[in-house]
């Protein structure tokens, strides 16, 4: 493994990777030995390794089942599915069976939220999870199935084409748009258009277009590619962000799966505006099964002279792109800590000043977009960016790729004009007795029926694309915030202590509330707290009380029903249970079951 990364540090994640699918774990002396290959330090390698949800140094099993724990996971059966594989593998979760055949794991959102109960094993899909399907694949594994047997037939060893990957992961395109239209013709805008173009042209149409970032930020992408382009420096980068984490987010692994090519050639083209020589395409962990496609079109790319020398007969002009994946870190979808994790390291987000388009990755120049972005703006050249302001609003132009989850009839991707209402989305998506809407995942807001005329655009309801509906069987407080807040407390890097500890405060207040113990003063109190994470270093701290404080504004019955009649005197220690614990603890039994 060191040899196929020629010793490189900067490679440290690839070799965690690769060690930990081959042998199950990373462990003492594996550690030991990559410290001294790439001649960097034991706590160097152990500090990477013990940053990210995939990598272990205890043996997870010779079949490691990571089972989604998201929202939509719980709400289409994740409990049943849980149970199942507990009972029938006879061990709990983040347990391996004693013949190491078995683990069975937690993980956050896994990018299937329109196929739900879903989990990884072995770096495969296995969605819509029933507890009959969970008998039968413990049986087949005890049974010594490999786990090409395991998976549904035409999926096997291929994973060369979208076919053999759709046998699997169904991608649910439920409304295509001009940037997802199936009539592109990959190529056309790199042979036909780049060579009449200058750099500084292509720059100019881009900003034109007032295309913003699609990721959720929503910076303007022209102004971007141009700083990047002023920024000199012998070495430049371009990176694409597929390392879509936010809760309820799957569109960029549909984007991945069937329109790969158009991803591809917007970084070309960003590459030919910037003056970047190299390309990372960083894709999250739990799109792994991706690999061999993606990597096999980027082959593609080379045969036909779209990547490599002298693109499309364009003198000089050279571009090419490596995969890098992640191994399972909310917190890497930040444009820095991206940069920081594929450079090998802990995906802890950087200070800014100075900005990745001035000192990126390695330091030099580099220009990170969402998968969404570089396809639009492959559609701006192709078309104009005249045609492509005609879509959305006057400040939102183009249009935005939603995943829509949740309890409606169509869930899945559906590529819509900036500007539509939350109202129109429940509509089109089959959802009634719409109770709330979390727009823009966990780090969004979630909004009720007096909010789903608001539209969707920056300048009001902005969002990286995550839709998960909620009708009136759902309880908002327990399945909905308290899960959101225990994911940000779960996915924190731990490097700011007002995201460190704040969340874990705001979870235990909300856990008051909902055990009825609240009092008034306990929602003022979280309000207050959530002003303080907003001094937090990255997006990750900024947002991580979202779900509580749009809680509290949009459903304040939801919160005064359960601290109803209590004034604002609470000691919070309440006598009888804490007896109750003392004598479970001391293993007593009660009086006359007092
Ligand atoms: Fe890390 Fe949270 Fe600080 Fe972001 S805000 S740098 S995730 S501790």
């Amino acid at each position: 493994t060191l040899e196929k990364y020629h010793h490189d540090p900067t490679r440290l994640m690839d070799i965690l990777i690769d060690v930990q699918s081959e042998f199950s774990c990373i462990s003492d002396s594996a550690i030991k030995q990559i410290s001294r290959g790439l001649d960097i330090s034991i706590a160097d390698v152990e500090q990477t390794r013990s940053f990210y949800h995939f990598f272990s140094k205890r043996h997870t099993g010779e079949f490691s089942i990571f089972l989604n724990t998201s929202v939509n996971a719980y709400m289409m059966g994740r409990d049943a599915v849980a149970r199942t594989f507990e009972q029938e593998a006879g061990i709990p979760f983040n347990e391996v069976t004693p013949d190491g055949l078995i683990g069975l794991f937690d993980t956050s959102c896994i990018g299937m939220s329109d196929q739900e109960p879903a989990a990884i094993i072995n770096g495969k899909i296995f969605p819509n999870l029933t507890p009959f399907r969970v008998k039968e694949l413990i049986r087949d594994i005890r049974a010594g199935k490999s786990m090409e047997e395991l998976v549904v037939e035409g999926y096997g060893d291929g994973e060369n084409s979208n076919e053999d990957i759709r046998a699997v992961v169904n991608n649910n395109i439920r409304k295509i748009g001009p940037v997802l239209d199936p009539q592109y013709r990959p190529g056309d805008v790199i042979w036909k258009i780049l060579p009449e173009m200058s750099p500084d042209k292509v720059i100019a149409e881009i900003k034109k277009s007032n295309i913003r970032g699609r990721g959720g930020a929503g910076f303007p992408t022209g102004m971007k590619w141009e700083l990047a382009r002023q920024t000199e420096s012998d070495e430049k980068y371009i990176i694409c962000n597929a390392d879509e984490g936010e809760p309820g987010t799957f569109k960029d692994r549909v984007i991945l799966t069937e329109r790969p090519k158009l991803l591809l050639e917007g970084m070309v083209i960003a590459a030919y505006a910037t003056g970047a020589k190299k390309g990372i395409l960083y894709v999250r962990h739990e799109y792994k099964y991706l690999k061999t496609y993606l990597e096999n079109l980027i082959k593609g790319a080379h045969e036909r002279n779209l990547m490599g020398k002298d693109i499309a007969g364009i003198k000089g002009f050279e571009f090419d792109v490596r995969i890098q994946y992640g191994a399972g870190s909310y917190v890497c979808g930040e444009e820095s800590a991206l940069i920081e994790s594929a450079e090998g390291k802990r995906g802890e987000p950087r200070d800014k000043p100075p900005f990745p388009v001035e000192r990126g990755y390695l330091g030099k120049p580099t220009v990170v977009n969402n998968v969404e972005t570089f396809c639009s703006a492959v559609k701006v050249l192709l078309n104009g960016a005249d045609w492509y302001r005609s879509f959305g609003t006057k400040d939102s132009t183009g249009t935005k790729v939603l995943s829509i989850s949740g309890d409606c009839r169509y869930p899945g991707v559906y590529e819509v004009e900036w500007g539509f209402t939350v109202r129109d989305l429940c509509e089109m998506s089959g959802a009634v007795d719409v109770k709330a809407v979390q727009v823009g995942g966990p780090s969004g807001s979630l909004v009720g029926p007096e909010d789903f005329d608001r539209t969707l655009c920056f300048a009001d309801l902005s969002t990286g694309g995550s839709l998960i509906m909620f009708n009136y069987s759902r309880d908002l407080l327990q399945d909905v915030v308290l899960n959101f807040t225990s994911f940000f407390i779960e996915e924190s890097c731990g490097s700011c202590s007002t995201c460190r500890v704040m969340p874990v405060i705001l979870r235990d207040k909300l856990q008051k509330i909902l055990n009825a113990r609240g009092v008034k003063s306990d929602v003022s109190d979280m309000l207050e707290w959530a002003k303080v994470l907003k001094s937090s270093r990255c997006g990750l701290g900024q947002t991580a009380a979202n779900p509580i404080v749009t809680s509290i504004r949009n459903f304040p019955d939801l919160y005064d029903q359960k601290i109803r009649g209590k004034d604002d005197y609470d000691t919070g220690f309440d006598l009888n249970r804490a007896t109750r614990d003392a004598m479970a603890a001391a293993g007593r039994l009660p009086v006359n079951g007092g």
